[in-house]
């Protein structure tokens, strides 16, 4: 059995993440296999055409003084300095939507060495953008790392268990290093690192940031993450968990005192017809769907008639065109519910998890690095594509990969975990994390060969998912079509 590549719809582990089986191929369902299997030819065809390993190979044998230096540079901004920064953030966890204190201290150093920030990005208090061009002009390529800061709620108090406290030291020792490297050799080229909180809880801060445009300069985005094995995923496209749609009900009815309650309407009454009528929905869905729900607020007290309840649903399926199906099927349950109390209801889709597009381009290239640099607990074995970032929306639009280094001798969101961050373990593969995306980035600036590479395989890979979704449409369609309302 292999494990899951890490990223971070661990998110999701809180709040919405269940494994599905490991299988190399995105598809978890035989009906989903079935749907995707001249897809994955072609996406076969793709990576024979494009020949990442082959590529990669190549461009890490090939001998660069630059990049070398590049690399160095990133291991000694790591050692000198970043280090500590990511020690200090693993002493003094924040959870998500409330990193201050890292956000502070993160964006200070930024500032200190030249680069503009902006906070409070896409109207989230916790996230910023930070830019530098090179004196020489952002040209043509910029280049986007990915930070993230949050920690992991516990009884007594917040912890590190998922090593978040070091993404945003380690996407900082690459980016200072090319921001060496662009300054002192005159080259054009801009960079871009993105704050961006709350890993760990909805809604999906990152789906957020993207709809408001803020990634939208980025040619690549690349982000490491914390890791149990060295592995890379299989070109295509798939995602750690479930699709989710993560859904609040709010039903609204008129006070009253109990004692006339005929004068109000009851909208936790309503809440609970509806969420006994999900309960009755099970039985209707395939088997791999996943429900989880919550009554957050059901009224204030015993004898007034609530005027307002609210029921929040987790609705996870492995593809997203059946997940739509019960999300409608739900959405009219609440409406039912809702007609028959009298009541009104709001629907409020509040966060989506999506499939993300997996680049065989760049993960070769990534574990290439890896394996010359003789990184620990090296997993040879594909995993399961998942996309770079855990809600997988910005994946469909921007290129980009995910450095996983072993960082931990534990499993995801342990204290364990946490100890390691801040010990050799970590700091070892954090260091070469550090190194890896200061390579990926400079062979991505510098070689058009391979962004072109890059482009083809995103564009294709884009192009095959909605054809995958297509597909599934058609063979879903008697299954979830509707009953014709009025007939005989
Ligand atoms: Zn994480």
């Amino acid at each position: 059995m292999t494990k899951a590549k890490p990223h971070c719809a661990w998110v999701v582990a809180l709040v919405a993440c269940i494994p599905v089986p490991a299988t190399a191929f995105g598809q978890t369902t035989a009906t989903e296999r079935a749907a995707a299997a001249e897809i994955l030819e072609q996406i076969a065809d793709l990576q024979e055409r494009l020949d990442p390993l082959d590529r990669a190979q190549r461009i890490v044998r090939q001998g660069n003084r630059n990049r070398v230096r590049v690399m160095d540079r990133a291991e000694s901004e790591w050692d000198e300095g970043l280090q500590d920064l990511s020690d200090w953030i693993a002493a003094n966890p924040e959870v998500g939507w409330d990193e201050h204190m890292a956000v502070d201290t993160l964006t200070k150093v930024l500032r200190s060495r030249g680069w503009e920030v902006t906070t409070g990005v896409a109207g989230l208090e916790t996230a910023f953008v930070a830019s530098w061009d090179s004196p020489a002009g952002q040209g043509e390529v910029t280049l986007g790392l990915i930070g993230e800061y949050d920690a992991l709620r516990d009884i007594d108090g917040p912890f590190h268990g998922d090593q978040h406290n070091a993404q945003t030291p380690i996407a900082m020792a690459a980016a200072f290093a090319l921001q060496e490297h662009l300054a002192s050799a005159g080259v054009a080229g801009g960079l871009r690192l993105y704050g961006t909180p709350a890993e760990e809880v909805g809604p999906p801060a990152k789906t957020i940031m993207h709809q408001a445009g803020v990634f939208s300069e980025a040619d690549i985005l690349i982000r490491s993450h914390s890791s149990v094995a060295t592995a890379r995923a299989r070109a295509g496209f798939g995602v750690c968990c479930l699709n989710i749609n993560e859904v609040k009900y709010t039903f609204l009815g008129r006070p009253s005192h109990q004692l006339t309650s005929w004068n109000g309407r009851n909208a936790l009454e309503a809440a609970v017809m509806f969420y006994t009528a999900v309960d009755r929905l099970r039985s209707t869905f395939r088997p791999e769907a996943s429900i989880q729900g919550v009554i957050p607020e059901g009224g204030v007290a015993p004898n007034v008639v609530p005027a307002r309840a609210v029921v929040d649903y987790y609705i996870r399926y492995p593809d997203e065109v059946y997940l739509e199906h019960m999300n409608r099927m739900i959405d009219d349950a609440a409406r039912g519910a809702a007609m028959a109390t009298g009541t009104r209801v709001e629907i409020d889709r509040y966060g989506e998890y999506r499939d993300g597009i997996t680049l065989g381009t760049l993960e070769e290239l990534y574990f290439a690095y890896a394996q010359a640099l003789d990184a620990p607990g090296i997993e040879p074995e594909l995993q399961r594509p998942a996309g770079y970032e855990e809600t997988g929306w910005v994946t469909r639009d921007i290129p980009g990969v995910g450095v996983s280094v072993y960082s931990s001798r534990g499993s995801y969101h342990t204290k364990g975990m946490a100890e390691d961050a801040s010990s050799e373990v970590g700091h070892a593969g954090f260091r070469t994390d550090a190194r890896i995306m200061a390579a990926i980035l400079f062979d991505f600036l510098t070689n058009r060969d391979l962004r072109d590479a890059v482009a083809e395989e995103h564009s294709t890979l884009k192009g095959l998912l909605g054809e995958y979704h297509e597909r599934l449409r058609e063979t879903y369609a008697q299954e979830i079509s509707r009953i014709p309302v009025g007939g005989s």
